[in-house]
């Protein structure tokens, strides 16, 4: 079997520095609490590597960055790499929290551009995914903003003047691009920003070059937009058999041991240790049981 690395794969310049700070942060307090808002990056060993550098995250599917904060006592609280609300940050501040902020430099320009463009008067429509962090920093509390999931969620706004147009920036492309040409049908004046981020725009373009692929093993979590993308991508791409693991143990080798040529990727929140253990119970055909040594990652 040949295996396909494709590259790039795994962490991101923006799941680099949320960890940087994370850790810094602990460097800096090393007597206080340290929590953070939500998961800093949808990966759960890296939440579970964090905790054992004393560093706790809450979260809770049903409740809001808002509603989250009220269960953070003291100390100080990280927001993740997705970006966060003005308003929850002031809750946090008038908490007697200290504010540290792991938002990526790339979803910080997004929203930006957002907050420019309502202070000019546009209505914004955002495509994104209800309930996905950074969708909810820029959407949630202000009604000039539209989340926009699907084609019909457009065709069901009325007429704006001005409207201004853009993206969570982990989307699949060719979703995003459909949806953007529906919107310059329905407001041919509106200004669109293709924000996907240079790191997921690589990923997903090194998946669509790919050919005569048998199976393709996305290494990443369930919860991690840009990993199920990169599934979703693939299996756009007619490859039969798609694969997205939270780590080696998931891994069927059954399944694809006769295939001739399987590819891995990993999502933007995946430690590269996962990702070599894919690739060495691959190349070597092991399917035993391997541990994951949490120090090893981050
Ligand atoms: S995937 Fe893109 S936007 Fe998200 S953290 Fe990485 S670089 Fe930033």
């Amino acid at each position: 079997m040949e295996i396909i690395k494709v590259i790039p794969r795994g962490f991101c310049k923006g799941v680099v520095r949320a960890i940087n700070i994370a850790k810094q942060t602990r460097d800096e307090y090393p007597e206080k609490n340290i929590y953070i808002l939500g998961m800093l990056v949808h990966n759960k060993y890296v939440i579970e590597a964090l905790e054992q550098y004393g560093i706790k995250t809450i979260e809770n599917k049903a409740k809001s960055r808002l509603e989250l904060l009220d269960d953070i006592p003291d100390g100080v609280v990280i927001f993740t790499a997705h970006g966060i609300h003005e308003l929850v940050k002031e809750k946090a501040l008038s908490k007697g929290l200290i504010c540290v902020d792991a938002s990526c430099l790339d979803v910080l320009r997004t929203q930006d551009m957002v907050k420019k463009h309502i202070q000019q008067g546009y209505k914004i429509l955002y495509i994104g995914k209800k309930n996905h962090p950074e969708a909810s920093a820029v959407c949630d509390y202000n009604s000039n903003i539209h989340l926009i999931e699907k084609e019909t969620d457009i065709h069901e706004l009325p007429h704006y003047d001005k409207v201004f147009v853009t993206n969570q920036t982990t989307m699949s492309a060719s979703d995003v691009y459909e949806l953007f040409n529906i919107t310059k049908n329905k407001y041919p004046n509106s200004i669109i920003s293709d924000e996907i981020c240079n790191a997921t725009s690589t990923r997903q373009q090194a998946i669509r070059q790919l050919e005569n692929i048998d199976a393709f093993i996305v290494v990443g979590d369930s919860s991690s937009n840009n990993a199920n993308r990169l599934a979703q991508i693939a299996a756009e791409n007619n490859i039969k058999q798609v694969y997205l693991i939270d780590d080696v143990n998931d891994l069927s080798i059954e399944s694809i041991k006769q295939l001739d040529r399987v590819a891995i990727t990993a999502g933007a929140s995946t430690p590269t240790y996962l990702i070599n253990q894919v690739i060495h119970a691959l190349e070597t055909n092991d399917s035993t049981h391997q541990e994951i040594d949490i120090k090893k990652i981050l």
